[in-house]
């Protein structure tokens, strides 16, 4: 069976300005990938004519088009007139919708404003679907000639939702891929995206079906396979084989999470000694529920006299190293985790002025290299083992 494609078009000057994000296409890309579908491709346009020309670009590609938007009374929302314009169609006014307009005005007790009975107009052919929250119908135009089907959604994201389930979900099922594709992140840590790509891209391309892509953030890695359930079983096993080692777990789980639900297999309490990030670790690590059963205590020693007197780092290993070197990290680590009497303990510490970000962080004394849950502590060299949080 071929796959369908689909584009979305949103109109609206409003998103180009930034003024609102485009929230309908993030919620129809993935709204639609759970039915089978798979967005090609997003067009934003301002309100007015441009549509017309978007709606034809889509059209010389696209099996279905999905145009959010320009459906309301005012003399800027043209979206069924571009409609008319790309199918070569005129419109006619539709006598149950205009009916259904006046009583929909009366329940509310506002008179009707002639410009609305805009909103009863129909291109010839197309279907109507009902708006139950708003006045702007929605429209379908089958698929005729080399034109692909229309469906027409009004943009506000109340009333273009429930439209969509109620009533364009049931109209796309038949047409839905058969081999539904499904969508797996993963998230690693302790490696780099070019360095992970290196490892693991070959060999995930020899995957058949399997779509593969690399989303780098602040200290860790997204990668997003997508494809049948055989492609992904195949695919996660070659991932986990390559680079397993940084693989957080549970999949798809935060840093912070993964760390919380290790320390809980591992049946051990962690400390942290913080400096530049002012207790940012703690915070991410209490914000994970169950983070009491592992979480002993934290420290922020900002202050050089605070390192000595709370943490107990020499005042001698500051003068000669610097706050910001490998031994006094070590040294916060170690105070940090004979003061709490915790298993485990993380030190961080930094510069992250506006001129410099420059961190330091050890975990001690175990490290954590397992948060893969693949892989054991090796134990040697421990207070330097395990990810950097922040290398
Ligand atoms: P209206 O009758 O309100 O004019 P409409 O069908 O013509 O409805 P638009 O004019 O495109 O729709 O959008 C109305 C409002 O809906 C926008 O001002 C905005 O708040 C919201 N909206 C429109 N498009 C989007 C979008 N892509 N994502 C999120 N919100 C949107
Ligand atoms: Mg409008």
């Amino acid at each position: 069976m071929k796959q369908i494609r689909v584009e979305l078009i949103n109109t609206g000057t409003e998103i180009l300005l930034g003024s609102i994000v485009n929230t309908n296409a993030a919620w129809l890309g993935n709204r639609l990938f759970e039915a089978g579908f798979r967005v090609g491709r997003v067009t934003v346009v301002p309100d007015g004519y441009a549509i017309n020309e978007a709606m034809r670009e889509s059209a010389r590609r696209a099996d279905i088009v999905i145009v959010s938007g320009g459906l309301g009374p005012t003399s800027d929302d043209v979206t069924r007139e571009a409609l008319c314009d790309v199918c070569g169609v005129d419109m006619h006014r539709d006598e149950h919708v205009a009916e259904w307009l006046k009583s929909y005005f009366k329940r509310r007790g506002i008179p009707i404003a002639e410009c609305n009975f805009k909103q009863a107009m129909v291109p010839d052919g197309a279907a109507v679907l009902e708006n139950s929250n708003g006045t702007a119908p929605g429209l379908v135009m089958p698929a005729s000639g080399s034109l692909p089907m229309f469906i027409l959604l009004p943009g506000p994201p109340a009333e273009l939702k429930p439209m969509v389930e109620h009533s364009v979900m049931p109209l796309l099922e038949d047409l839905a891929d058969e081999d539904i594709s499904h969508l797996r992140v993963f998230r690693l840590v302790g490696i780099g995206e070019s360095d992970l790509q290196e490892l693991v891209d070959d060999s995930l391309h020899q995957v058949e079906g399997l779509e593969v892509a690399y989303c780098a953030r602040v200290g860790e890695v997204d990668v997003r396979l997508v494809g049948s359930e055989v492609a992904l079983k195949q695919g996660e096993a070659r991932l986990r084989i390559l680079a397993g080692a940084y693989v957080l777990a549970p999949v798809g789980a935060s840093l912070e999470k993964a760390v919380v639900c290790h320390l809980a297999q591992q049946g051990l309490k962690a400390a942290t000694a913080e400096s530049c990030t002012g207790g940012l670790i703690a915070k991410r690590i209490t914000d994970v529920p169950g983070a009491s059963g592992v979480f002993e205590c934290g420290w922020v020693t900002y202050a050089d006299r605070a390192k000595t007197e709370m943490l107990g780092v020499p005042e001698e290993v500051l003068k000669r190293c610097g706050a910001v070197s490998e031994p006094v990290v070590k040294a916060m680590a170690e105070g940090a985790l004979e003061r709490s009497g915790a298993d485990v303990a993380v030190a961080v510490s930094g510069i992250a002025g506006p001129g410099a970000v420059r961190r330091k962080s050890l975990w001690g004394p175990y490290g954590l290299p397992g948060l893969s849950g693949g892989e054991d502590a090796d134990g040697d060299d421990a207070l330097s083992a395990g990810p950097r949080i922040f290398p």
